[in-house]
C-alpha cells in the first residue's frame, strides 16, 4: 500500500478499459479517487461497477482526448466533485494499423491526434489544478515503439508515441517550479482484451520473443505509475520508464 496516494484525486484517460484499467484498479487499491475517463461511457460504467467489487472509489466521466473544450470540461468537473485533481494519467491511445505506402492523411490524423495531441489537451486542462495540489503528478503512457524501437505497420504510432516524450520532458521543465514531476512509462506488449483477440498462438509466439517469456499484465503499468505519483517519487521528472520483460535489451 502507497499511503501517499490514498485520497487522491486521479484521473486516468482511457481508464475504461486495457492499461488504463490496470491502472485505475491499481490506484483504487491504493485508496485513491479515481476517474476513468473514455469516450463510451458505459463501458466506463461497467469497468467501475467491476472495479468497485474489489475497491470502490472509481468514477466515469465522458470525455474525448482529441476534443480540447471535452478535456476542459472533464478537468471542470473532476474538480468540482472532489476539489482537487492530483494526478493525471494521460493514457488513452489507439493503434490502428497502416502500411507506410498506402497511409491516408486521415489514418496519421486520427492517430496523431489521439495519443499525441490527446496528451497535450488532457495535460494542459489538467495544469490549473495540479497546480493547487500539495504536489502534482503526470503521468504518460508511452509505448517502446517508437521512442525506442520501429514497429512495421505502425509509423504513425511510433510517431505520436515518440513525440509524447518530447511532450513530457518539456513539460516537466516548465513545470518543475510548481511541483508537477511529468514522466512516461514505456509498455512493451502488455495482455489486453484487445491484444486476448489476436489468438493463444499468436500471443504464446509474442511471449516468447520477450526475455522473460511472458507477456507483461495491466498491472505491471499500474504499478509503475502508481510509483511515479507518489510523495516519494517526487525528485523524479522528465523520465521514461521501460515496462516491458527486457524487450529492448541486445540479445
Ligand atoms: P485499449 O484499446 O485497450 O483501451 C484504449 C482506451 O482509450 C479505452 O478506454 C478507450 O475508450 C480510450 N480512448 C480511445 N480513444 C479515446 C479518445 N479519443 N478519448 C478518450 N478516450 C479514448 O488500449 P491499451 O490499453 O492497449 O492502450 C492504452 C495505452 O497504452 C495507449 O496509449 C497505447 O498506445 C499504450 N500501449 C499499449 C500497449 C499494449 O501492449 N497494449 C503497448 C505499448 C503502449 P473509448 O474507446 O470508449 O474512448
Amino acid at each position: 500500500m502507497y499511503q501517499s496516494v490514498k485520497g487522491k484525486t486521479v484521473i486516468v484517460t482511457g481508464g475504461s478499459k486495457g492499461i488504463g484499467k490496470g491502472i485505475a484498479s491499481t490506484f483504487a487499491k491504493n485508496g485513491a479517487n479515481v476517474v476513468v475517463v473514455a469516450r463510451n461511457l458505459d463501458t466506463s460504467k461497467a469497468c467501475v461497477s467491476e472495479l468497485a467489487a474489489d475497491n470502490g472509489n472509481v468514477y466515469a466521466v465522458s470525455g474525448d482526448v482529441t476534443d480540447r473544450e471535452s478535456m476542459v470540461e472533464v478537468a471542470k468537473e473532476v474538480f468540482g466533485k472532489f476539489g482537487s485533481i492530483d494526478v493525471l494519467c494521460s493514457n488513452a491511445g489507439i493503434f490502428p494499423s497502416a502500411n507506410l505506402e498506402e497511409m491516408t492523411n486521415e489514418d496519421w490524423d486520427l492517430v496523431m491526434n489521439t495519443n499525441a495531441k490527446g496528451t497535450f489537451h488532457a495535460v494542459q486542462a489538467c495544469i490549473p489544478y495540479l497546480k493547487k495540489a500539495e504536489y502534482g503528478r503526470i503521468i504518460i503512457t508511452s509505448s517502446i515503439t517508437g521512442p525506442v524501437t520501429g514497429y512495421p505497420g505502425w509509423s504513425h504510432y511510433a510517431a505520436s508515441k515518440a513525440a509524447q516524450l518530447g511532450f513530457m520532458r518539456t513539460a516537466a521543465l516548465e513545470l518543475a517550479s510548481e511541483n508537477i514531476t511529468v514522466n512516461a512509462v514505456l509498455p512493451g506488449n502488455i495482455l489486453t482484451e484487445g491484444l486476448e483477440e489476436l489468438g493463444e498462438e499468436y500471443l504464446q509466439e509474442m511471449a516468447e520473443s520477450i526475455p522473460m517469456k511472458k507477456l507483461g499484465r495491466v498491472e505491471d503499468i499500474g504499478y509503475a505509475a502508481l510509483f511515479l505519483a507518489t510523495k516519494e517519487a517526487g525528485f523524479i521528472t522528465g523520465q521514461t520508464v521501460i515496462v516491458d520483460g527486457g524487450q529492448i535489451l541486445p540479445e
